[in-house]
């Protein structure tokens, strides 16, 4: 193959796999910032729940010292009930201590739903806790990860871009000229290996004589229809022609 076409395929690998590099590095402070951010939600609705349990406990004991309250006026009114001078007098005390009763009874009611409320809460809080719990592992160790992997992907992105440098400098200027061109224009592919007859990129079918051309490998030819370069790969020499690094023909 032309050193050209040869250094040409080695810059597009690279800048594939400088590509995805790229691309992953971005995407990971992005995937770390949602579960942080589900991991907050959930953060929320347990202080939530727990501040509800405390409201819940609150009313209990605000309900509990209103029970307290009615029985002494309860026990008050008895006292004075002794020494009522009529029956009117006496059948107001009743009055009132069934009244009082009353009170006792309905807050007893309220505490008691309040029980079976606080029960749920409970229950809830307690799972939350534990999930929480889990999933501030799970978070913690995803970012640990993704810290780690963050930097060998700048580590070997640096790599990448000195192995690009040198091959840069080994391209003739036209040719990377071209290349840069395509790159840009075509979606980040510059350069397209002509398989069984066709641009293995836009998959038009080349001429034949364009394609005996191509096949005589002695200048760099570009496709007809996606203006990309053109590599031909004589099939028993693959492995050598494109180097181990090359993996967009199968084995
Ligand atoms: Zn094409």
């Amino acid at each position: 193959m032309l050193p050209d076409l040869k250094l040409a395929v080695r810059l597009q690998d690279l800048d594939n796999r400088a590509a995805d590099l790229t691309k992953e590095i971005s995407a990971l402070p992005k995937h770390i910032a949602e579960i942080e951010k589900k991991l907050e939600s959930h953060q929320r609705r347990l202080e939530a729940d727990k501040a509800a349990l405390a409201g819940n406990l609150r009313d209990r004991k605000k309900f509990e010292a209103d029970i307290q309250t009615q029985e002494q006026k309860i026990s008050k009114l008895k006292g004075q009930m002794v020494e009522a001078k009529n029956n009117d007098q006496y059948r107001a005390f009743q009055h009132e201590i069934d009244f009082c009763q009353k009170e006792i009874g309905s807050s007893e009611d309220r505490i008691l739903e309040l029980m079976g409320e606080s029960e749920r809460l409970e229950g809830n809080v307690k799972i939350a806790e534990a999930a929480l719990k889990e999933e501030r592992k799970q978070v913690d160790s995803e970012k640990a990860a993704a810290k780690d992997r963050t930097s060998a992907d700048q580590q070997a992105l640096s790599l990448l871009e000195s192995e690009r440098k040198s091959i840069v400098s080994q391209v003739s200027p036209i040719v990377l000229k071209s290349y840069d061109r395509i790159f840009k224009s075509r979606g980040g592919v510059a350069i397209a290996e002509a398989l069984d007859g066709r641009c293995s990129k836009c998959h038009i079918g080349l001429r034949p004589q364009f394609y005996q051309e191509l096949k005589r490998d002695v200048k760099v030819m570009y496709c007809e229809s996606c203006n990309r370069m053109l590599y031909y790969n004589p099939p028993q020499s693959f492995e050598n022609e494109v180097g181990p690094g090359h993996v967009s023909h199968p084995a």
